[in-house]
């Protein structure tokens, strides 16, 4: 089987082209083809001698992934399914907002958090990317989504980050050394795995995190994220640590389910537990397209819970919801089209 080359990063590049008996800056080269120039195929790379492509071509791939499926919504966003190597398949969005263009990545096939709202989650959980199937992500929506050139990256489509520790973090710096996008303009979206953000926070990195909690209390939060079994105040302790140590703030999701989790003295709960913390909240209103198991929030709850949290000093926006059109909420696409396949 071919090996993909993608996930490399230049130095690894020019020490295999050096194997290869090629010289080193051939691997600059091979590097700036993949990333920056999103080649599909070896024959593409015209400045590479063609012995030297041929010998390439006998024992590695380019490693991009195949389109099934671009979805363009009327608000602009793009969301791709894309089928892998082995033939997993998953979803990935484009977001192009006034100030920037933005890449919705995923970190794993299916997830197995399980949160009992997320298509992805309920679909359980399959395998971890490796950092090259992250980044292909970026070069697809780049190439599919939009002129303007990708500067924000979130690890926020199918999967958990923080279970694929090392895989997203590699992608990570590939992005910002290869593709270009800034690490600060990096945000990791988690349901809570404190091991991982106690990690994150000891790297000191500059990748920016982001907190699924979706319930003040150990109670309400177990019977939502089911399998994240770290207590709300371990999770919170971990984000005190993460900002002690990196001087980021962290900013809190909270998906907002009609009848479950928006009521004022939830708020309340949410106000008192992150007192103090350098945060924002974001609620995320309940989309019901995928997993129709639940209400969606009325606006007068959405409005009523918002209002309770700056009341009590906490900083909160409120997700737009892009893509709806399109089926754009975590999982829905992939479940759709498997659906109809199997029709
Ligand atoms: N596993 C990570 C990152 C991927 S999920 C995490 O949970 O943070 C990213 C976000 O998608 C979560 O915050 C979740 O709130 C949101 N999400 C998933 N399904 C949704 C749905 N049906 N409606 C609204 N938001 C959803
Ligand atoms: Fe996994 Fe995030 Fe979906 Fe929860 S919301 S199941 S953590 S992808």
């Amino acid at each position: 089987m071919l090996v993909p080359l993608l996930g490399r990063d230049t130095s690894e590049l020019r020490a295999l082209l050096q194997k290869e008996g090629a010289p080193a800056y051939r691997g600059g080269q091979l590097a700036e083809w993949l990333y920056r120039r999103r080649a599909l195929t070896f024959d593409e790379m015209s400045n590479l001698p063609g012995a030297l492509r041929t010998r390439l071509q006998d024992k590695y791939e380019v490693g991009r992934s195949r389109l099934v499926t671009a979805c363009h919504s009327q608000d602009g966003t793009v969301k791709l399914l894309l089928e892998l190597r082995d033939g997993a398949r998953i979803e990935t969005v484009g977001l192009p907002y006034a100030d920037r263009f933005s890449g919705c990545l995923s970190t794993q096939v299916g997830c197995p958090v399980g949160c009992v709202f997320c298509a992805t989650g309920q679909g359980g959980f399959t395998r971890n990317l490796t950092a090259g199937e992250i980044v292909d992500q970026a070069l697809a929506i780049q190439a599919e989504g939009s002129d303007r050139r990708l500067d924000h990256v979130i690890f926020m489509g199918m999967g958990e980050p923080l279970l694929n520790y090392e895989a997203v973090m590699k992608a990570a710096r590939l992005l910002n050394n290869e593709v270009g996008v800034a690490m600060r303009h990096i945000t990791l979206s988690t349901g809570g795995i404190v091991p991982g953000i106690l990690r994150l926070a000891e790297e000191k990195s500059q990748l920016g995190l982001a907190v699924s909690l979706h319930a003040p209390a150990d109670n309400l939060r177990r019977r939502i994220v089911p399998n994240a079994k770290w207590p709300v105040a371990e999770v919170i302790a971990a984000c005190h640590q993460y900002i002690r140590l990196t001087g980021r703030r962290v900013t809190f999701e909270y998906c907002l389910l009609g009848g479950v989790n928006d009521d004022l003295e939830q708020a309340r709960q949410l106000a008192a537990l992150l007192h103090g913390l350098n945060c924002h909240v974001n609620l995320i209103p309940y989309n019901s397209s995928g997993t129709a198991r639940f209400r969606e929030p009325s606006l007068e709850s959405i409005r009523a819970f918002r209002r309770a949290l700056a009341n009590l000093g906490i900083q909160v926006t409120q997700r737009l919801r892009r893509g709806r059109d399109i089926e754009a909420a975590c999982g829905q696409l992939r479940q759709r089209i498997d659906k109809e396949t199997r029709l």
